[in-house]
């Protein structure tokens, strides 16, 4: 039987947005409102501020409302922060959807304090408030997989990070991710800037919600049922499994990639391709398979995981 990811059929269009992004409110370069005008300026359809929650920055869950118009939106949210990874080091949470009142923690600074509220009760506590929530940045982190799969609560794994990637060449979460799918988890998968305006760190990853209209509600339930792709460039137009082949459907691209569990991969390669037949034979038996798509410039779009 043939198998669709739902934001290929679900009503509606694709918004474009960046879900993870600072400002002045915290360690970023440009205040929240010059953030929104440039995103908006590039195109953008909507934006999530996610600013340090830590005491050193007074726990921001910054006001974008005003920032909103007809044809650019604003979802509230933070980079949630506490407790430790195995490395010692201090969680990074992705929170987008936070209510203005989700309370602090004890998060003075960038380190772990003892007794503080873990990553995993932070991120539980967000989710249980409403919020659309991501493991941030693995490399960059450091994280194990044992970290990673200790956020039992996360709907989505960060897989790439634009400012991890031009800050330390360190932007993967797909090792991460690819795992806790094999695990049987059902993760969705994010491309965002992380930016701080610091350096070339914005405008390089971002993701493409299908909903029905460009608003705060609509889109978290649209992230939260995993109706989306993320891209650097292109555009994936459908992703279908049949008996013994995907079909991707795409912008012209100059390879499609289909992945799955363990090594199982297959890639084909071409000029402009917009309609792409991939046999699966190579990912007999994976629970689930993904797609990556890349463009003559190498651009990539990922799609999220299709669960079998
Ligand atoms: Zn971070
Ligand atoms: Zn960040």
């Amino acid at each position: 039987m043939a198998q669709t990811l739902s934001a290929f059929t679900a009503p509606g269009r694709f918004w474009r947005g960046n879900l993870h992004t600072h400002s002045t409110r915290s360690d970023g370069v440009l205040a929240p409102e010059e953030v929104c005008r440039r995103y908006k300026a590039e195109g953008y359809d909507f934006l999530a501020l996610t600013d340090h929650f830590i005491g050193q920055y007074g726990y921001p869950i910054v006001d974008t409302v005003p920032f909103r118009d007809a044809d650019f939106t604003t979802i509230p949210g933070a980079e949630l922060h506490s407790g430790a990874m195995a490395n010692g080091e201090l969680w990074h949470i992705l929170a987008v959807g936070l209510p203005a009142d989700f309370a602090p923690g004890n998060v003075p600074h960038f380190a772990p304090v003892a007794g503080q509220e873990t990553g995993p009760e932070i991120a539980a506590r967000a989710v249980a408030a409403g919020a659309f929530v991501a493991i941030a940045h693995p490399q960059w982190s450091g994280m194990t997989l044992a970290d990673a799969r200790s956020i039992t609560a996360a709907h989505a794994v960060e897989i790439y990070n634009h400012g991890c990637a031009v800050g330390c060449d360190r932007a993967d979460g797909f090792g991460i991710a690819d795992l806790l799918l094999t695990e049987g988890r059902h993760l969705s998968m994010i491309a965002t800037d992380d930016a701080h305006f610091s350096e070339p760190d914005h405008f390089g990853g971002w993701v493409m919600v299908k909903a029905a209209e460009n608003t705060p509600e609509h889109l978290l339930a649209a992230l939260k049922a995993g109706d989306f792709y993320s891209s650097q460039g292109p555009e994936i137009r459908s992703v279908r499994i049949e008996e013994k082949t995907v079909v991707v459907e795409s912008s012209a691209v100059a390879a499609v990639i289909v992945q799955g569990a363990g090594s199982g991969a297959k890639a084909f390669h071409g000029q402009s391709m917009t309609r792409t037949v991939v046999p699966l034979d190579r990912l007999r038996g994976s629970p689930w398979v993904r797609v990556t798509v890349v463009d003559a410039a190498g651009k990539k779009a990922w799609s999220n995981p299709i669960m079998r």
